[in-house]
């Protein structure tokens, strides 16, 4: 059966894994991707993402184009609306072709996905297996009955609940790659992987507190080391690429797996690396195996210095010390870190952010990503929205990330120039009307650009600049 996968942003892992188990099984598949440019959640900007990027219509016009008999879409709530027009389109101009979405936002909102008459189906669930029984049944003209396959009939929709979860995740086969090295050939410089699936913790802000919920039981499942080696051998052969970054959610957990997995990372594939921790797991000696091993960079999330908020609101537990200790143990490893922090959480003072900013001069990080605290669907976050906001953000329709008007927005302005500042300017403009300017262009992407220039910035940020010198390769080329 011909499968056509419309993706777009940036690589998407969960695509390739889909991708892998459907050639494995015999199907033809063809991705059309987006490049999404200026309308990433970093290089945003209106005027040019409307210049450099193609409508919902011509995106749909690409996907006829290969003649699909299946086009699956892989939707988060900030991509949903502009997924759902391209699907509108599609089906417009070929009624035949069956629609399928997956991804978080259908999975957590498959009823509301499937009200759109041009949606077939919606995979609700982890897709391995379902979304390849479905292609199976469909190739086979069997009906359908699949678990976490919902569908219509008769204008009435089937609810075949949630699909299995993959306990043991060494029987999927390796994320297909191919699907993204041959159209998008920079994402193979930086070799992205997953070791497990799930996180152990539950943060209300977080797509795990959805999917627990929907679970039930729900935690981390990790591959085995020998099996996460046995990719990284081939993609060293494959792709050669300058470094690792595993993608996890939560990377530094479980100390038995790391210690056993670190040791066969170092002797057979020994590559510069990324990944992610939690403030309360991090120790001496982990900092010290990570660093042997060729760790370089981490990613930590801080999100507030308010303790009160963080656990009631959050459902963080870590104190604010365990964060102090966290931050000291990383300053004094010598592996570079950026911290991850979140803004207009309600209950946060400005003397709370004032204090984060103090904490992170005395840190200094490689980098502090500030994001505004999002309303995601089924978070533990809904009961501090109201109904016209929900309804809003359950079709799409999300609050801009940009912080306007924050009566803090010269200290976030602050976090984006700490690692390009000395302390005493940075304590200086504190507060100063020069410094609460709205420009994600100074605050945000110089500072980056320089990181990069300087070589400090992670490894998943230097492919922005290598992405975005595609758009001009392009346009040269024209
Ligand atoms: S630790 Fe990270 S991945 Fe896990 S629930 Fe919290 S925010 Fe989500």
């Amino acid at each position: 059966m011909k499968v056509v996968f419309f993706l777009r942003g940036f690589e998407n892992l969960g695509a390739e894994y889909i991708s892998a188990i459907l050639k494995k099984n015999g199907h033809e598949l063809s991705i059309v991707f987006s490049e999404d440019f200026f309308d990433d959640g970093i290089f945003d900007n209106f005027y040019l993402k409307n210049c450099f990027n193609m409508n919902a219509k011509q995106n749909a016009e690409r996907i006829l184009n290969d003649s699909p008999e299946i086009v699956l879409f892989s939707s988060m709530t900030d991509t949903i609306r502009k997924d759902l027009a391209v699907a509108f389109w599609v089906k417009r101009m070929n009624n035949n072709i069956n629609i399928l979405f997956g991804g978080i936002h259908p999975t957590l909102l498959p009823e509301r996905v499937l009200n759109y008459s041009f949606v077939d189906f919606v995979c609700v669930g982890e897709g391995e297996k379902s979304v390849s029984k479905l292609i199976y049944s469909l190739s086979k003209g069997i009906p359908i009955n699949i678990k976490g396959i919902w569908y219509k009939q008769n204008g009435k929709i089937i609810n075949t609940g949630v699909s299995d979860i993959v306990e043991n995740l060494d029987e999927i086969p390796f994320a297909d790659k191919g699907i993204f090295s041959e159209i998008v050939p920079e994402f193979m410089h930086y070799y992205r992987i997953i070791t497990g699936r799930g996180c152990p913790y539950n943060c209300a802000f977080c797509a795990h507190f959805s999917l627990r919920k929907l679970y039930g039981k729900y935690g981390l499942r990790r591959r085995s080391p020998k099996n996460v080696i046995a990719e990284l051998k081939l993609a060293k052969k494959k792709f050669n690429p300058k470094a690792v970054i595993f993608e996890d959610d939560l990377f530094l957990y479980d100390e038995e797996w790391l210690i056993k997995f670190l040791q066969e990372y170092r002797e057979k594939i020994s590559l510069p690396f990324q990944c992610t921790a939690y403030p309360s797991c991090l120790s001496e000696n982990i900092l010290n195996m990570l660093k042997n091993s060729g760790c370089r960079f981490i990613e930590i999330g801080v999100q507030t210095l308010n303790e009160k908020v963080r656990k009631k609101i959050l459902n963080r537990k870590e104190t604010n010390h365990e964060i102090f200790t966290s931050l000291k143990l990383l300053k004094n490893s010598g592996i570079k870190f950026n911290i991850f922090h979140i803004t207009d959480i309600p209950g946060v003072l400005r003397d709370d952010e004032k204090k984060a900013l103090e904490l992170y001069l005395w840190a200094k990080p490689s980098a502090i990503h500030y994001v505004r605290l999002t309303y995601y669907p089924n978070t533990g976050m809904r009961y501090l929205i109201d109904e016209k906001e929900y309804v809003n953000i359950c079709d799409g329709r999300l609050k801009s990330y940009e912080i306007i008007g924050d009566e803090n927005i010269d200290i976030y302005n602050l976090f984006g120039l700490i690692c390009i500042l000395p302390k005493k300017i940075i304590r200086f403009l504190l507060g100063k009307k020069l410094i609460r300017l709205n420009s994600n262009y100074i605050f945000k992407i110089f500072p980056s650009t320089l990181c990069f220039l300087t070589g400090r910035a992670s490894y998943s940020m230097r492919i922005y600049p290598l992405y975005y010198l595609r758009l001009v390769k392009k346009l040269f080329l024209k």
